[in-house]
């Protein structure tokens, strides 16, 4: 093998290809093609959702294209759409539901801030009670961005690590928003 030239192929391979990679790159590469996605709307931005499935625009390209109303069934929660208070505790039982690996996008400036709705009876941002893992900016947001959204999240899910969800991090994580 030490013989052989650079652009020569090494006897015994002719024909044959091959690549290394590792198993938590070989997974997240699946995972992050295969998202299914659990739509939590409340409001204006959902509609902006539904033309991100529709064909022009085509969430089915990225391999999200099975949406589940089912906690069970999903591993990408996108919540769109003003949060009441009152609201709060669905939400946080809906993501409580949904088994690991698990990720969440803030879809909007409401999702994401509270947006224009600085008022006693609104939650300020998802992440007061669970984790986000990605914000996509807009009041609404185009459906190109929350493809950049989900494309983002393709990002992180393929470069996690198969043990991050064991580690301890992760767990205060979890803890830090009363999740068991
Ligand atoms: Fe409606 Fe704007 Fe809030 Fe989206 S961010 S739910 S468009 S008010």
């Amino acid at each position: 093998m030490s013989n052989v030239k650079l652009g020569e192929t090494p006897p015994g391979v002719e024909g044959a290809g091959f690549f290394a990679t590792s198993l938590d790159k070989a997974v997240g590469l699946a995972r992050a093609n295969s998202l299914w996605p659990l739509p939590f709307a409340t409001s204006c931005c959902g509609i902006e959702f539904m033309a991100t499935m529709g064909s022009t625009y085509d969430l089915a390209r990225f391999g999200a294209e099975r949406p589940s109303f089912s906690p069970r069934q999903a591993d990408m929660l996108l919540v769109m759409g003003t949060i009441a208070k009152k609201m709060a505790p669905v939400l946080k039982q809906v993501y409580i539901q949904m088994a690991e690996p698990r990720w969440v996008i803030a879809v909007g400036a409401c999702a994401s801030s509270g947006g224009i709705f600085d008022t006693y009876s609104v939650l300020q941002g998802i992440d007061e009670i669970i984790p986000v893992d990605v914000y996509v900016p807009g009041c609404p947001p185009r459906p190109e961005a929350i493809l950049d959204g989900v494309l983002r999240l393709q990002d992180i899910v393929k470069s996690e690590s198969l043990n991050r969800r064991n580690t301890p991090e992760y767990q205060a994580l979890l803890e830090k928003y009363g999740i068991v």
